[in-house]
C-alpha cells in the first residue's frame, strides 16, 4: 500500500510543482516533501514509484495532476524521446501531424497541426464574440 497525505501538509516548489508533506514515504525529499504527480501515480498502481520512473504532464500544466493528465515512463530517456517526438500536448509529431514552421527569424520549427488546428478555431471564436460586441453596440447608438 502507498501512504496518503497524512499531514494534510501543501506546498507549490520553486519549479511549480505541488508538493505534500508524506514524512514516512521511502522516496520522501528533505523534511518529507514527495511531488503530488507522484503520489497520484502511485495510488494508482499501488507500488512506489522507483526514484528513476519520470511522471509526465500531457498539457504542460505542473500544477494539473488530475490522473488523465499524468503519464509514467520508466526512466528519463524514454520521457525525453517521447517529448521529441509528441508536442506539449502529446500528440505525435510524424508524417501528416507535422507542419514546418519559420519564426520569422530564419528558425525552423515543427508546428503540431492538431495544435494548430486548435488555436485557429479558439481565435474564431474570440473573434466572433468581439464583433457580436460591436455590433451590438452599434445597433444601440443608432436606436
Ligand atoms: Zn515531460
Ligand atoms: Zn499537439
Amino acid at each position: 500500500m502507498t501512504q496518503r497525505n497524512v499531514t494534510g501538509q501543501k506546498r507549490r516548489n520553486s519549479s511549480g510543482y505541488i508538493e505534500i508533506r508524506v514524512p514516512d514515504h521511502p522516496y520522501a525529499r528533505a523534511r518529507g516533501w514527495v511531488a503530488e504527480h507522484r503520489l497520484v501515480i502511485e495510488a494508482q498502481i499501488n507500488r512506489f514509484l522507483q526514484p528513476g520512473e519520470v511522471v509526465h504532464h500531457i498539457n504542460g500544466i505542473k500544477d494539473d495532476n488530475r490522473p488523465e493528465n499524468l503519464m509514467l515512463f520508466a526512466s528519463n530517456r524514454e520521457h525525453m524521446a517521447f517529448e521529441r517526438t509528441h508536442c506539449k500536448h502529446g500528440h505525435q509529431l510524424e508524417g501528416d501531424n507535422v507542419a514546418i514552421r519559420d519564426d520569422g527569424h530564419g528558425y525552423k520549427y515543427r508546428q503540431c497541426r492538431i495544435c494548430e488546428r486548435a488555436k485557429h478555431q479558439r481565435w474564431d471564436v474570440k473573434n466572433r464574440d468581439k464583433k457580436r460586441i460591436y455590433n451590438a453596440k452599434r445597433s444601440r447608438k443608432a436606436a
